[in-house]
C-alpha cells in the first residue's frame, strides 16, 4: 500500500448504493450500466419500488409516465406519507396525488418483509402489514445509500453513525484539526443533496487557507430546505422553505419549468467536465 504524507486532508467518499443507483465513476461504465438497467425496466412488466424517498418517488413516476398504463408499478414506502417531514404535507400529499393519477400503486406505513431469488420468475412478494403483490418481475430498490465512513471508522470511531461523520462546523473532526469531511459523508442536521456539497467545498477551501495563514475558520451555516421532484417530463412539485413565508409548495409548473426539461443535466455534466 503506498502511503501519502499530507498536511491536509479532505475526506468526500459520498455513499454506497444498490443499483440501479450505484452508479460507477468512469462515463463507458455509468452508460454501459444505465443502458442495461434500462433494458431491464423495459422488459419488466410489474415494477415495485421500494422506499418512497425523492429517488423512489421520481423513479415510480418516470416508469409510470414514460410507460403509461403498460406496466404495473407499486412504490412502498416506510412512512405514512412520501418523501419525509422536512418537507411540508401539502407537497407530499401533492406527489402522492400525482402518483395515483398516473397509475401507480402505493402501500404506505409499509415494509416489504424477506428475501426473493428472481432467478426462476416472477416473484409475489408479502409485506408487513399483510399484503401481497404477486408476479413481480423487477424490485428497484430506492432505501437509500449507506454513507462510506469506512476511511475514518478507526480515526474517530466517537463521531461515527448510519448517518456519516459528525463534524465541527468548520467540517473538521473532532480532535484531528487538518481532516476535514464533506458532503454525503458528513453527518449534519440537513438533507443530503449534491447541490449542498459546493457549500461545503467553499468552506473547507477557506478553511484550510485561513488555517495555513493564521486567520480564523469559518463555520458552515446550512442553506434554508429545497427540494424539486419530477414526476416524468410534465408533473412533479417542489418545497422551498423561503425567509418570511416558510414551507412553501411548487406545484407542477414549477417542477416541469425547472427541472422537467433536463432535470439538471447540462449544468450537472459542465460541473463535472463532461
Ligand atoms: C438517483 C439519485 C438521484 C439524486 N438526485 C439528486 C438531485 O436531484 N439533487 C441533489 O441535490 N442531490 C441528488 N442526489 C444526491 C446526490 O447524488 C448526493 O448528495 C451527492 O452525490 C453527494 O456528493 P458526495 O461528493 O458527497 O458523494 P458522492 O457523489 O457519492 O461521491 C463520492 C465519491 O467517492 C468515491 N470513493 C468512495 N470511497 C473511496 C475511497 N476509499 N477512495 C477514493 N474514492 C472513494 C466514490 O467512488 C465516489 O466517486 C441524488 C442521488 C441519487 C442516488
Amino acid at each position: 500500500m503506498e502511503q501519502i504524507p499530507f498536511a491536509y486532508c479532505v475526506v468526500a467518499t459520498g455513499k454506497k448504493w444498490m443499483a440501479p443507483n450505484d452508479i460507477p465513476d468512469t462515463r463507458i461504465e455509468a452508460i454501459r450500466d444505465m443502458k442495461a438497467y434500462r433494458e431491464r425496466i423495459a422488459a419488466a412488466k410489474n415494477i415495485v419500488v421500494i422506499g418512497g424517498g425523492a429517488v423512489g418517488v421520481e423513479l415510480a413516476g418516470e416508469i409510470a409516465s414514460s410507460f403509461k398504463g403498460s406496466k404495473k408499478v407499486t412504490l412502498i414506502h416506510a412512512q405514512k406519507k412520501l418523501i419525509n417531514s422536512t418537507y411540508n404535507e401539502k407537497f407530499r400529499d401533492g406527489l402522492q396525488k400525482q402518483l395515483l393519477a398516473l397509475g401507480v400503486n402505493m402501500h404506505l406505513g409499509d415494509r416489504v418483509e424477506g428475501e426473493y431469488d428472481f432467478a426462476s420468475g416472477p416473484v409475489d412478494l408479502k409485506t408487513k402489514e399483510g399484503h401481497s403483490i404477486t408476479g413481480v418481475d423487477l424490485v428497484i430498490p430506492a432505501t437509500g445509500g449507506s454513507v462510506n465512513t469506512y476511511p475514518l471508522q478507526a480515526l474517530v470511531p466517537q463521531s461515527i453513525s448510519s448517518s456519516g461523520v459528525k463534524v465541527k462546523p468548520t467540517f473538521q473532526l473532532e480532535g484531528h484539526d487538518n481532516i476535514y469531511a464533506i458532503g454525503d459523508l458528513a453527518d449534519l442536521p440537513e438533507q443530503k443533496q449534491a447541490m449542498k456539497t459546493a457549500g461545503h467545498a467553499a468552506i473547507v477551501n477557506t478553511n484550510i487557507v485561513n488555517s495555513i495563514k493564521g486567520t480564523p475558520l469559518v463555520n458552515y451555516k446550512a442553506p434554508r430546505e429545497a427540494i424539486l421532484v419530477n414526476l416524468g417530463k410534465s408533473g412533479g412539485q417542489g418545497c422551498a422553505d423561503f425567509p418570511l413565508l416558510g414551507k412553501t409548495t411548487l406545484g407542477p409548473w414549477m417542477a416541469k419549468t425547472f427541472k422537467g426539461k433536463n432535470l439538471f443535466l447540462p449544468e450537472a455534466r459542465t460541473a463535472l467536465g463532461y
